[in-house]
């Protein structure tokens, strides 16, 4: 097993470290509280490219698979404290331009991509519905044959950034069989005629600097050039682009918690209390060994995660495993993080942020029940072979 680093990867790392600086924003703690995404550090991530990673070279991107959109996400969690605008990008990354890019078709991709190349597009990627959240196959949207495409009806709910985008991919229902290739996935402008966005972004726990909203369909033409892959593609299409949310954009939090692992031992080196600095107590060292542990940890199982994305066919199971084994360790360590700083880390700030930054990571791409679900089913059916295999010498 090789863990030298890759060296597109090293340098993509270090491009992201030197960006830092035009990426801190003295307004951040305003900015939050009054959930205001960004635009002008968006521009900042556009003209460094990162906007287009997984594209081509010659749509400005870097082909950048898994396990390299991985690392550079952990890299701007760490080196960017606005952890909604390095949110807004992984989402648009993985669940928006991916997609494009491994199923869009050419004239698809040589439309598309320019606009997100050279105008800074943001994309919103549109599956859940009221009644349709981890249950996916509950969706309502409809997309009915009319003239040479489809009329799209429904509404979209929970979007990440919805309110600030620049154009849509939207899942809806082709077919009304109850089977997983009843979607399909659709892309279209912010403008198109009877597509409706929520202006004032939703007020949420966390990642307030995300803009997130909802997106009414009603009697939205598009034409069948507008349909991502074939008719009916649209449940692997997603697929794919969750076990690639849940590896990549997940390392964002791995980024974040270096950040704060660091704050919390140079906190713990500098604080003193009872005449000796807080990590001779072992109760607070503990906890920082803790919050190393769960970090390596959630670290190993991404790369594995990504290294198997980027060797199909990928174990969805491995993306499963790292999403949950981050989210659980960044809502832990943040709350570590909080007890270590004391009251300080109450006060408005980075450790405080980040706390809130981490509680909604066990609900989106697959809450920590769907996918511990998702894990049991997988590891029966594993039993069951196992069983029949001692049944039956010879059988594996
Ligand atoms: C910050 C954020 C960003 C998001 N961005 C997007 C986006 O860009 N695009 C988009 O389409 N959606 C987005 N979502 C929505 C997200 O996909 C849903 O929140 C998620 O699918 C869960 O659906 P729900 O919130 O309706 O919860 P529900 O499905 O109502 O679940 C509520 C609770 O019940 C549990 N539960 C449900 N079913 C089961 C079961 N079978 N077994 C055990 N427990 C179960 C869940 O685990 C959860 O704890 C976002 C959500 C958040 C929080």
């Amino acid at each position: 097993m090789d863990f030298s680093p890759h060296p597109l990867h090293a340098r993509l790392v270090a491009d992201i470290r030197r960006l830092a600086p035009a990426l801190h924003d003295t307004q951040l703690g305003e900015r939050d509280r009054l959930a205001l995404f960004s635009r002008d550090l968006w521009g900042v991530l556009c003209r460094a490219r990162l906007h287009v990673l997984p594209a081509a070279d010659s749509f400005g991107g870097q082909a950048a698979g898994a396990a390299a959109l991985a690392q550079a996400l952990e890299a701007l969690g760490e080196h960017c404290e606005d952890t909604g605008l390095v949110f807004a990008l992984a989402a648009h990354l993985c669940a928006c331009v991916h997609p494009l890019v491994a199923h869009g078709s050419a004239e698809q991709q040589a439309l598309w991509l320019p606009r997100i190349a050279e105008q800074g597009w943001i994309g919103a990627h549109a599956i859940t519905e009221e009644e349709a959240g981890s249950d996916v196959n509950a969706m309502r949207t409809m997309a009915v044959r009319e003239g040479d495409g489809y009329r799209i009806d429904g509404v979209k709910r929970y979007i990440t950034n919805a309110p600030v985008c620049d154009f849509v991919l939207v899942h809806a229902r082709t077919a009304d069989k109850g089977s997983f290739l009843d979607f399909s996935t659709f892309i279209l402008p912010r403008n198109a005629p009877g597509l409706k966005i929520s202006k004032q972004p939703h007020e949420k726990i966390g990642l307030r600097t995300t803009a997130m909203g909802d997106i009414h369909f009603e009697g939205v033409h598009v034409s069948e050039a507008q349909r991502i892959g074939a008719q009916g593609s649209g449940g692997p299409i997603f697929q794919a682009s969750m076990e690639l949310e849940r590896t990549c954009l997940f390392a964002m939090y791995l980024g974040v918690m270096q950040r704060q692992l660091r704050l919390s031992c140079q906190r713990a080196e500098g604080r003193v209390q009872f005449g000796q600095a807080l990590i001779e107590q072992q109760a607070v060292s503990h906890r920082l060994a803790d919050m190393k542990l769960r970090l390596e940890a959630a670290r190993l199982a991404t790369a594995r995660a990504a290294w198997s994305l980027d060797h199909p066919p990928a174990d969805p199971s491995a993306s499963a495993i790292a999403k949950l084994l981050v989210s659980e360790a960044s809502i832990r360590n943040g709350l570590d993080a909080l007890q270590i700083h004391g009251a300080s880390g109450v006060l408005s700030g980075d450790i405080e942020r980040q706390l809130r930054n981490a509680l909604p990571s066990s609900l989106f791409s697959g809450t920590t029940e769907v996918l511990k679900n998702h894990l049991v089913r997988q590891l029966r059916a594993e039993c069951r072979r196992a069983t029949r295999a001692q049944a039956v010498p010879g059988v594996a």
